[in-house]
């Protein structure tokens, strides 16, 4: 690897498999906060996150615009799972719906950073980029989940 190559690759994190791509950007650069990507309809203002190729409120497709989503949110509702996931996420883990207030928005997601059975409805959340599971070929997955948002004095 020469030394420009080098430079390009410090301050990134590790190469690994994204589980969808769009959803956020990723590698990060160094310093960089990650963010969903979503998008919002020109017209009506609403944002989506997975994105829409149309509003379904405006019923008009091709006045969209994509949009980094605010990295906090409240969750709405959560889950506990005790088993593991057919996709490979190992148990017990928790997800749920998180809103989003800046985007006025809705979004489902794992959670992380704390026991799994202590999330709860109202919890303030932020959002974080890292592993969620290993795929067949023994490649971390990154995905995108929620972390309890840690408190400032
Ligand atoms: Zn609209």
């Amino acid at each position: 690897m020469n030394e420009t190559s080098k430079k390009a690759l410090e301050g990134k994190e590790k190469y690994a498999v994204v589980v969808e791509a769009g959803l956020f950007h990723y590698p990060l650069n160094r310093g960089e906060k990650p963010h969903l990507t979503g998008n919002r309809c020109n017209i009506c203002d609403k944002r989506f996150f997975p994105k829409r190729t149309g509003c379904p409120y405006c019923f008009k497709d091709g006045d969209m615009e994509d949009v980094e989503l605010d990295r906090y949110g409240i969750i709405y509702a959560c889950t506990l799972v005790h088993i593991p996931s057919p996709s490979g996420i190992k148990a017990p883990y928790a997800y749920g719906y998180v809103d989003i207030p800046v985007d006025r928005i809705r979004v489902f997601g794992l959670f992380t950073g704390a026991e799994p059975s202590s999330f709860h409805a109202g919890q303030k959340v932020e959002l974080v980029i890292e592993p969620i599971k290993t795929d067949k070929n023994g490649q971390e997955v990154i995905g995108y989940k929620f972390k309890p948002v840690e408190n400032r004095h």
